[in-house]
């Protein structure tokens, strides 16, 4: 029964005058996620609203689930369009509507109308009297209730006629490309998808970079992280996923520094490495799925250190979040499941087994001077063996 959907914005109405620009971009996001399912849409933004309408048959439950991925959306609701054949006619409608969609008559509601098209006879409270009495003769058990009723029933007098009494919750955020962009160090944990998905939901463009280290990791290990940016690219759009070969480096830091330093130098040439590829495709700043306290390489004093290394400005959403709140996310965007999976990841397994939780940034830079220039080629080396793989949505 339902050809179209309205699909509800929120912060992009309080934009001044460039508001058209994210509601383009909203428009083509939403055109991008309908072209991939079957049948075809019409987008189409009319005074502050957007509709999708379908051309031909859609499997529903496909559509809600394609829109609810889509940032920027804050709400889907599935309508029925009529023509304009006057009032009797559109009573009729409603009343038929509200016979198939609640099957239980027993709902308290209130009708909501609104008149866009100011040629229509009835004026707005005109509209909501006559039909919340026609719906009240229609059937028996149901009551009015205008502060908190159960059932919405929404008109909208347009060149057509809207009638929708659904809103399913959409996923928030703002458009994807509104923006700029950004790489996200990702990992095959827990951490590093939610982080993605977050800043992502603010419309950021997301690329990726995944240090391995085989055949210390294995290729399934890399498989999963391949697989957690797809489930990422169901919100975000395609990720581009550079794939780094941290095998050398790595074992040269072993060799060279401390044991109990090893974390967290690993860590900053991970980060100048991802700045070096963030820098050359334009993004503006790094995601890591960092959260305070959470590892010894993840207090304030590791934080630091590891920061200190980056231009570009790191941006780490989960930062205070507890770990079941994360959890909490990574099972709402399905990445719980394959971030679980038990493939070992190159921070395991070159891990110390005390390390400095307090790293003292000019310790960690005098053994850093020891890697010396050595240190340097294999970072290039690394950076110019690079692998890129296009992770489209699962
Ligand atoms: P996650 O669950 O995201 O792996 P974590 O709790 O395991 O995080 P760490 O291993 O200390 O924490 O990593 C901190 C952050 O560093 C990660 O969230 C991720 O952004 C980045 N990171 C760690 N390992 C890698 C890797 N092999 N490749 C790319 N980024 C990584
Ligand atoms: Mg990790």
């Amino acid at each position: 029964m339902f050809k179209a959907f309205l699909l509800k914005y929120a912060e992009i109405g309080v934009k001044g005058k460039n508001r058209y620009v994210f509601e383009d971009a909203l428009v083509k996001q939403i055109e991008l996620k309908l072209e991939k399912v079957e049948g075809e849409f019409e987008v189409s933004k009319v005074s502050g609203r957007i509709y999708a309408c379908a051309k031909m048959p859609f499997d529903y439950d496909e559509v809600v689930e394609a829109l609810t991925t889509v940032f920027g959306i804050v709400g889907i609701c599935p309508l029925v369009q009529i023509e304009d054949n006057g009032f009797e006619d559109l009573a009729e409608k409603v009343i038929a509507y509200l016979d198939e969609v609640y099957p239980k008559k027993n709902f308290t509601f209130k009708v909501n109308a609104r008149r866009a098209r100011k040629n229509y006879p009835l004026s707005s409270p005109e509209i909501n009297m006559e039909l919340g009495e026609r719906i009240l003769n229609a059937f028996e058990g149901v009551k009015v209730d205008v502060h908190k009723p159960e059932v919405m029933v929404n008109v909208e007098i347009r060149e057509q006629i809207n009638i929708y009494t659904m809103e399913i919750k959409g996923a928030g955020g703002m458009p994807i490309g509104t923006a700029g962009k950004a790489m996200l160090l990702l990992s095959g944990g827990i951490d590093s998808p939610v982080a993605g998905y977050m800043i992502a939901k603010r419309g950021v463009v997301i690329e990726a970079v995944y240090f391995h280290a085989p055949p210390y990791t294995s290729e399934r290990a890399k498989q999963k992280v391949i697989d957690l940016a797809k489930h990422v690219a169901k919100y975000s759009g395609t990720i581009k996923l550079n794939i780094v070969n941290f095998t050398e480096p790595q074992l040269y830091i072993y060799e060279t520094c401390p044991h109990e330093e090893l974390t967290i130098i690993m860590r900053r040439y991970m980060m100048r490495i991802a700045e070096h590829f963030a820098k050359q495709s334009g993004c503006l700043g790094l995601i890591t799925g960092e959260s305070i306290g959470q590892v010894a390489s993840q207090t304030l004093q590791s934080l630091n250190t590891t920061n200190e290394v980056c231009e570009l400005p790191v941006y780490r959403p989960v930062i205070a979040f507890d770990k079941q709140d994360i959890i909490d996310i990574a099972c709402k965007i399905d990445t719980y499941e394959t971030s679980i999976l038990p493939y070992e990841d190159c921070c395991t397994i070159f891990v110390a087994k005390h390390p400095v939780t307090k790293p003292n940034l000019n310790v960690i830079r005098n053994s850093e001077q020891k890697l010396g220039e050595k240190m340097e080629e294999l970072v290039n080396s690394a950076i110019e063996t690079v692998e890129v793989v296009m992770c489209a949505p699962q």
